[in-house]
């Protein structure tokens, strides 16, 4: 087939790294356009057929040392979900593909991921009205399915860009309007965390609190990015060496500071959520990452063809 043909050539010496996040086994109404299981099972069986899947680490090095196979891609997932282990996992074992999954460390310790905050709390508010008496978000309807999905995604796109202690004051306004506690949201725990680790897969660290970095002072930034890493390290007792910027978009998201946060507390590699594919010029510290969301088979593998030819963004770096 040419597409293989294609692929062959174009992704000699290029690394494509996969991005996934919850994956659920049927799409909560609140956000219906996920990547459920059925689908994801199928883009596995797709691109394993056409890539060679290695691990992520393994393959950064394998790039940098001029020996990285053709067609080689990588499997990652942000944030930290506990249904991963009754779901995703086993599908990447039944298949034999490895993947990393950059996790938030909040989570071990009670608190859960400010999106999913979100989700649990607009399911449960009383209607017609979503009124915070906030001026940036005026009272708006969540009378109807449609309204309360347009409100989760207006409130991800207001919380998103604020500071951790601006978006914890709104989610727990938000949580007392709706009468839900954040402690009601499913995380995962500290043996689920394990068990993942113990099953092989890379374990990567994603913040404590999934911040934008750029709205952080130097010494949170510093907290939320080293903080991370020595308390997932504590729990699966191993060197966690990756590293997955929060929202990853390199200049909208972190800069060179928050690069150097993460080479010095002794990180080996991170990824961002650029598109694009890693070549040998590009940093291990700021991997782009790409989503194949496509429906049809022909659409995926135009997609995966797509981002092999797409260059990848990357903030300066102070020379070593
Ligand atoms: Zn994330």
């Amino acid at each position: 087939m040419i597409s293989r043909l294609v692929l062959q050539s174009l992704s000699k010496d290029k690394l494509s790294v996969f991005l996934f996040h919850k994956v659920p086994l049927q799409c909560d109404p609140l956000v219906p356009f996920d990547v459920d299981m059925a689908r994801f099972e199928h883009l596995l069986d797709h691109m394993s057929s056409r890539l060679q899947v290695l691990p992520l680490e393994e393959a950064v090095a394998r790039l940098h040392a001029g020996r990285l196979p053709r067609r080689a891609a990588c499997i990652t997932f942000d944030d930290g979900y506990p249904d991963w282990l009754s779901g995703v996992a086993p599908a990447l074992l039944r298949r034999n593909l490895h993947a990393t999954f950059f996790i938030t460390s909040g989570q071990f310790d009670g608190v859960p991921l400010w999106h999913e905050r979100i989700l649990a709390a607009v399911r449960r508010l009383p209607g017609p009205l979503l009124d915070l008496g906030i001026p940036s978000l005026p009272a708006q309807s969540i009378a109807s399915l449609d309204d309360r999905r347009r409100q989760v995604q207006r409130l991800e796109q207001e919380l998103k860009y604020l500071t951790l202690t601006r978006r914890e004051q709104i989610l727990q306004q938000l949580e007392a309007l709706a009468g839900v506690k954040s402690t009601d949201v499913p995380v995962m725990s500290e043996p689920q965390l394990r068990d993942l680790h113990s099953q092989g897969f890379g374990i990567g660290a994603h913040t404590a609190l999934h911040p934008i970095l750029d709205y952080c002072s130097a010494e949170e930034a510093e907290r939320e990015i080293g903080g991370a890493r020595e308390r997932l390290q504590a729990i699966v007792g191993a060197s966690v060496t990756g590293f997955a910027y929060p929202n990853g978009r390199p200049y909208a998201d972190f800069s060179r500071l928050h690069v150097d946060a993460v080479k010095r507390a002794g990180y080996r590699y991170a990824v961002t959520t650029h598109w694009g594919v890693a070549d040998a010029g590009t940093s291990p510290f700021q991997i782009p990452r790409f989503t194949p969301w496509a429906e049809r088979d022909w659409h995926v593998t135009y997609q995966l063809l797509r981002n092999l030819m797409t260059e990848p963004l990357q903030v300066p770096e102070v020379a070593e």
